[in-house]
């Protein structure tokens, strides 16, 4: 299988992390830094030995740093839809946490409405060259923050909410702050009517996947933990709710020992809408390509199971009807594009 020239979707993927390489350094330029790439890979780049999500979200630093005006929030996510474009990625959502992006007193509001620009440049660019694409973003509360500054954030994604913005997500050191303290922000992003994914059983915890559904998640970001708990994947089966999986991802922060004990045969057996996101392009070094051929590699993927994967995404993407009508034509039923 041709992963490269294969239409696909990314639910699952940090504007912060997937930073392009170039664009960074670039920024770093205009700031007066000259740094090779290879020295701004080293540095962006997760270590071969990283041990923990925490160790893995400690590369972060540099790129949040980078991403702290409305024109560099702009050029980051054109720069991104542009490389997914690049591999036949028809469909992006992108996330990111307006809330870290507040060093040079940007507003949420005006963070997010540069982070839609960007992607809105980027589809009318493609659309020219006859080139479908349809992007997203969702709006990051982080785990570390505070009730009022999540708060925020969410009422900001609101207002953008079907003008750019598809959905909200937690992010951030789930073990040091479970779901549950989370309860009164996503009741509120409930009676908001924003549409929900969080992060949640990526380090090890079902109780955070629970809570997840019990506050309203539409998504699970990660959901590895589910592995083995059957009671748990027919719950989320019969409510539709779906699970990004991000294999390479998994494998550096140790929810995995291997790519080929990413559950995603296991979800897909059990019914569960599991989907093949990247999480963090530049952090991890990786594509989605890259993401299909490791996990065919370790499952020789049946052609029914790539078309499920493919469903799936299309089902839980917090995109509208016309867009899943179009994605569905050009995903699973060959419509060519350019
Ligand atoms: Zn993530």
């Amino acid at each position: 299988m041709d992963y490269l020239e294969m239409p696909k979707l990314d639910l699952h993927c940090h504007l912060d992390g997937s930073i392009n390489l170039t664009l960074a350094q670039e920024l770093l330029r205009e700031r007066g830094e000259e740094v090779t790439l290879p020295e701004l890979r080293e540095r962006m780049q997760v270590p071969e030995h990283c041990t923990s999500l925490e160790e893995y979200l400690k590369t972060f630093a540099l790129p949040l740093a980078l991403l702290q005006t409305e024109d560099s929030l702009r050029r980051a996510a054109f720069q991104l839809a542009m490389d997914c474009a690049e591999e036949r990625i028809v469909y992006l959502e992108t996330r990111f946490a307006p809330m870290c992006c507040r060093e040079k007193r940007l507003t949420a509001e005006r963070a997010i409405r540069a982070v839609c620009e960007g992607l809105a440049r980027a589809q009318a660019k493609l659309a020219a060259e006859g080139r479908y694409f349809r992007a997203g973003v969702i709006v990051c509360a982080m785990r570390h923050m505070t009730a009022e500054e999540n708060s925020a954030a969410f009422r900001a994604a609101r207002e953008q909410l079907g003008c750019g913005v598809v959905g909200v997500d937690l992010a951030g050191a789930e073990a040091a702050y479970p779901n549950a303290m989370f309860r009164d922000l996503f009741a509120e992003a409930v009676r908001l009517g924003l549409p929900i994914t969080i992060h949640s059983g990526e380090t090890g915890s079902r109780d955070n996947i629970r809570e997840a559904v019990a506050m309203g998640a539409r998504r699970i970001g990660h959901g590895t933990a589910m592995r083995g708990d059957h009671d748990l994947e027919q719950l989320l089966a019969k409510q539709r709710i779906g699970v990004e999986q991000c294999p390479t991802s998994n494998l550096q922060t140790r929810a995995i020992p291997g790519i080929s004990a990413c559950p995603v045969r296991e979800y897909l057996r059990a019914g569960v809408p599991v989907t093949l996101n990247t999480d963090n392009r530049t952090v991890s070094g990786i594509t989605l390509t890259h993401e299909w051929r490791e996990v065919d590699r370790a499952f020789s993927l049946t052609g029914e199971e790539r078309d499920a994967l493919l469903r799936n995404a299309i089902e839980t993407s917090f995109a509208d009807d016309d867009v899943k009508e179009e994605l569905t034509r050009i995903c699973l039923n060959g419509a060519k594009w350019l």
